[in-house]
C-alpha cells in the first residue's frame, strides 16, 4: 500500500529536491530540469485548472505541496497567465494551460504545485 505522502516522497532526492524532470500535464514542454526545486509544504489555495466546462465557476482548491523555484530564470520554459495583488500565476509557455502554480511578486520566489505537473 502506498499512500498520498509516499507518492510525494517518491518525487524528491535525499536533498529534498525534485528527483524527475518537471513537465506540463497536457504538452510536452518541460518546465524543470531534475534538481532545479525543492518540496515544500505549504497551504495555497489555487485556481482550478481552467477548462471551458468551468469557464464561469471562479473556485480554487488547497494544494499543500509544492515545488519552490528561488529564481524564476531557473525554469526551462514558463508562462504567466493573470496577476492578483502579489501573485502572480503561473501556466504552461506552450499551451498556456494552468495554473500550475504561482509567483510572489514580492519575494519573487515561485511555486508549482506537485500535483499539476508530469514527471519524466
Ligand atoms: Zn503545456
Amino acid at each position: 500500500m502506498s499512500t498520498e505522502r509516499d507518492v510525494i516522497e517518491s518525487k524528491k532526492n535525499t536533498e529534498g529536491k525534485n528527483k524527475d524532470k518537471i513537465y506540463c500535464t497536457f504538452c510536452p514542454s518541460k518546465m524543470l530540469n531534475a534538481g532545479a526545486a525543492t518540496l515544500i509544504n505549504m497551504d495555497f489555495a489555487l485556481p482550478y485548472i481552467h477548462s471551458r466546462a468551468q469557464d464561469e465557476a471562479n473556485q480554487s482548491e488547497i494544494i499543500s505541496d509544492y515545488w519552490l523555484i528561488e529564481d524564476m530564470y531557473t525554469f526551462e520554459n514558463i508562462g504567466v497567465s493573470h496577476t492578483v495583488g502579489n501573485v502572480k500565476y503561473l501556466a504552461c509557455a506552450d499551451c498556456e494551460r494552468g495554473p500550475v502554480g504561482w509567483h510572489d511578486l514580492s519575494t519573487k520566489k515561485s511555486y508549482i504545485a506537485l500535483c499539476r505537473v508530469k514527471y519524466e
